[in-house]
């Protein structure tokens, strides 16, 4: 609930509207009970009680990387749905990759996330859950979040409209939007109603293709709106936002990976203001994807930039504990119908 509705609720009950803004704090800073509330008296934390819940996640799995300290969860919901969340540690402070569906329903074929198909969108408080839950757990400051965990969040559009206001609300967890990165496979219609909201978040487009006839066989959103339809969203994003766009591009050995990939790809971003970040594509049990090997991926690189891209390849973290985009939660949910089976 944002502070009008927990406002309404106050009021509902025949308190004083200021125990809303403590409330509110209070919620915010990740309370996993309304007894944890002590400024707020007995008999309204029993009243609250009565009446409502704290959405909170429950690690069921956590992972802690001996190399580079990340730390990733396989969080369980009210409902026993399970979600993965990622705390990462970079120069600049920390950072959550989030969840904003349980699965996903746009279906790419390099990814773990859809391959159960969609379970149901995140509430804007699971999505924020996620992070206080991280920042209590090792009690730090999260200063960075990135919605790339499992789900597409254009496909949860009020949800993460919602998220975003809350995360960003100064007397909550006051992450800036322009610290906050916004991942999606290319849903055109949600990124222009994002445009109109006008926020400083940074948005990143799931590309990893240079044309149709790539795009459609490993994505099939491109179907509904291709290539062209997609980059055209982004330069009106662009004018409406003048931020800077981020391409995600996944590198797959054999399919978008070669030096005339690298040519049509800097040709069809010409004119939008955007940074490239190459991904090697990680495997997944289910398909036959392979990253290039790192000469390749070298070679993409120099190609872009040569063609005045700016492009970086993408840094893996927690290499040793396994797993990301959605293979935590598939792992774990595997071995728990494993032992209800067993
Ligand atoms: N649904 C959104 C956000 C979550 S996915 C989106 O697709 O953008 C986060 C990123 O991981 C996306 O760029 C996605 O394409 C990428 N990804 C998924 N599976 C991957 C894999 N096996 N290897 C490399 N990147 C992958
Ligand atoms: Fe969904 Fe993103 Fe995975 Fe595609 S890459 S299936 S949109 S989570």
């Amino acid at each position: 609930m944002n502070l009008e509705e927990i406002t309404e609720v106050v009021i509902s009950l025949g308190e004083p509207k200021f125990r809303a803004s403590q409330l509110f704090k209070w919620l915010q800073s990740g309370v996993q009970s309304f007894d944890e509330m002590t400024n707020i008296p007995q008999t309204l934390r029993q009243k609250l009680a009565d009446i409502s819940y704290i959405a909170t996640v429950s690690p069921l799995r956590k992972y802690v990387s001996q190399i580079d300290g990340t730390v990733k969860y396989v969080y369980e919901l009210f409902d026993g749905e399970l979600i993965e969340s990622v705390l990462m540690k970079y120069e600049h402070g920390y950072t959550v990759c989030i969840s904003t569906q349980v699965g996903c329903r746009m279906g790419c074929k390099f990814c773990a996330s859809g391959i159960y198909g969609l379970t149901r969108n995140l509430t804007a408080s699971e999505m924020l859950a996620q992070i206080t839950y991280a920042a209590r757990d090792n009690n730090i400051r999260v200063s960075n979040v990135v919605m790339m965990g499992m789900g597409e969040p254009l496909d949860n559009f009020d949800n993460s409209i919602k998220f975003l206001k809350l995360v960003s609300d100064e007397n909550g967890p006051n992450i800036g939007l322009r610290h906050i990165s916004l991942s999606t496979s290319g849903v055109v219609s949600g990124i222009k109603k994002l445009a109109e909201y006008n926020m400083p978040i940074t948005l990143s487009i799931s590309l990893h293709a240079p044309n149709d006839e790539i795009r459609n066989r490993t994505m099939p959103v491109n179907k509904k709106w291709n290539v062209d339809e997609l980059l055209n969203a982004c330069r009106e994003y662009q004018k409406v936002t003048t931020r800077r766009i981020s391409f995600e591009y996944a590198l797959i050995e054999g399919i978008n990976d070669s030096d005339s990939c690298a040519k049509e790809l800097a040709r069809r971003l010409k004119g939008i203001m955007c940074h490239v970040n190459l991904i090697p594509a990680n495997p997944v049990k289910e398909n036959t994807f392979k990253k290039p090997d790192r000469k390749s991926i070298i070679a993409f690189q120099k190609k872009l930039e040569s063609l005045g891209v700016n492009a970086t390849i993408r840094r893996t973290l927690g290499a040793d504990i396994d797993a990301s985009c959605g293979q935590l939660k598939k792992k774990t949910k595997e071995e728990i119908d494993c032992a209800n089976i067993c």
